[in-house]
């Protein structure tokens, strides 16, 4: 691949934690064969500096690696006022001469890893300082979260699209990067035994349960803007929905694909005024113990209004009415400071119509298929056989497939592939604005409501519990509950 990749936010975390790790990956594997880095951000380093501070990273990351000089080599940085033209005019002059020197074709990629009001403001510079005037391609890559609602959204996709298409814009959910995620396509597509069955005929009801330990860290400020529904539903919970219920797409390009995915956000059914305390469930953590550790209340953070409403945790029911899902839950649950970190998919397949193997009073368990998302990743499908020995008992047995070659290699999250895929010029694991949109109006209904009516039963949920206790009635008023993701 032959790029510029402008890194605006370099001397952030986003940047340090994934970005150069990822590259220095693509970079020893051969991926990046003409390319040079600009890291920009407003602290006053210099080049060496800065070249310094990407070595910390990747060795940091990655262990001792023996190609980190001449890696570092193709890094440079400049100190930037994202709203001042002079910046951007310098900067254009050294990117420039870097294109020069590296026989970089024109080809420009800018990635967006600072905070989301800087977006459109850098976009617009981008375009108004001629940065984006090149003979190759240009790419902009913009990190979460897209906006704070749908009318923000609308405002920051017109300035972005003032100065790139659609199909420049490269909007990331990390978890299209991840392995298991990219792999649900393959599951349901590839094999005769899932796709006859993946509808309503044959599935009860699908739970996503996405859980962190960890707390909102040094993140209070942001946090309390956002809250998990912004957080984490509004992005990666409805795109894991969109993947697992789409039609199959008519081949695998990105416009095909995306169509699919857009379908299934038109199909949504609208939550909205008292119906969302039916469907959704929102919880704030109270101090607890989590992995042997004692930890405070979710309101005592830093950062953190000590009355604060916002929620670090939410679950609901959604449900897509169209003919192949009606009357099929999709059930998901995500939250801050839960017991365990998991990303689980469980499908639940209905009940066989007669069971002949009764042991005692024990009905016989369903089949589930099991994503295993993160930490782990592979596949358990889980099935009935007979207990070995004289009767004709059934029990429980597992088959799985951990995809653990993969998570050997402990890839940086999903962000090398990211990287390589905007190279490529293939948007199909980013973000198409009609996704986003869609998405928005469904979760801005939901905060309409969450947002007028204060939360006094907060904080309703322990540390180290997997939420508030309302979570397992959402499933049980419909006969169901929640499979463990332990
Ligand atoms: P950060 O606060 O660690 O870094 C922000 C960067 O922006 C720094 O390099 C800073 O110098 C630069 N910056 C801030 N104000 C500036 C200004 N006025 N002019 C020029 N540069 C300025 O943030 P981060 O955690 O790296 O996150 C960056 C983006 O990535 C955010 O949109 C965040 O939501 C997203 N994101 C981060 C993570 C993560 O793991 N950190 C994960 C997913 C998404």
């Amino acid at each position: 691949m032959t790029s510029l990749i402008m890194i605006f936010g370099a001397t952030g975390d986003l940047a340090k934690r994934k970005l150069f790790p990822s590259l220095y990956r693509l970079f020893e594997k051969g991926k990046l064969n003409k390319f040079a880095v600009v890291g920009v951000a407003r602290r006053s380093l210099s080049t060496e500096e800065f070249q310094h501070s990407v070595k910390d990273s990747v060795l940091s990351a990655l262990g001792k690696k023996d190609r980190i000089d001449e890696f570092i080599s193709h890094f440079y940085y400049q100190s930037h006022d994202v709203s001042d033209s002079n910046s951007y005019a310098m900067l254009k002059n050294l990117a420039d001469e870097i294109d020069e020197r590296y026989q970089l074709e024109g080809n420009r990629i800018f990635y967006l890893a600072m905070a989301p009001e800087f977006f459109g403001t850098i976009a617009l510079h981008l375009k108004s300082d001629k940065l984006t005037e090149v003979k190759g391609y240009k790419r902009l890559v913009i990190e979460k979260p897209f906006g704070h609602d749908l009318a923000s959204a609308i405002e920051l996709n017109k300035q972005i699209r003032s100065a790139f298409l659609e199909k420049e814009v490269y909007r990331i959910d990390h978890y299209l990067g991840k392995e298991m995620v990219r792999n649900i396509e393959v599951i349901r597509f590839a094999n005769a035994i899932f796709e006859p069955l993946w509808n309503n005929r044959y599935i009860s009801n699908i739970q996503i349960t996405s859980s962190e330990v960890l707390g909102v860290e040094e993140r209070g400020r942001y946090y309390e803007t956002s809250g998990a529904l912004r957080d984490m539903l509004q992005n990666h919970m409805m795109q894991m929905v969109a993947l697992l219920a789409m039609e199959p797409p008519i081949n695998l390009s990105t416009d095909e694909i995306r169509s699919e995915k857009v379908r299934v956000f038109r199909a949504l059914r609208t939550v909205e005024g008292e119906q969302v305390n039916e469907y959704f469930v929102r919880g704030q953590y109270g101090e607890g113990t989590v992995e042997d550790v004692q930890v405070p209340a979710y309101r005592e953070e830093t950062m953190v209004d000590k009355e604060s409403n916002t929620e670090t945790f939410v679950a609901g029911k959604i449900m897509i009415d169209n003919f192949r899902w009606a009357g099929v839950p999709f059930y998901i649950r995500t939250g801050k400071r839960m017991s365990t970190k998991s990303t689980k998919i469980v499908i639940q397949f209905k009940d066989i119509p007669m069971n002949l193997y009764y042991q005692t009073e024990k009905m016989l368990n369903p089949n589930l298929l099991v994503i295993h998302i993160q930490p782990e990743e592979g596949i358990t499908l889980h099935l009935n056989a007979k207990k070995a020995g004289g009767h004709l008992d059934a029990q429980e047995v597992k088959l799985s497939f951990a995809n653990t070659g993969i998570h050997a290699m402990n890839t940086p999250e999903g962000y090398e592939k990211l990287l390589l895929d905007c190279m490529r010029g293939d948007a199909t694991n980013f973000t198409h604005w009609d996704e986003v949109a869609y998405s928005w109006s469904f979760v801005d209904k939901i905060s309409a409501v969450w947002e007028s009516t204060k939360a006094d039963y907060f904080p309703n949920y322990q540390s180290g519990t997997m939420g508030p206790k309302e979570v397992d009635e959402l499933l049980e008023k419909d006969g169901y509950f929640w499979w463990p993701v332990t």
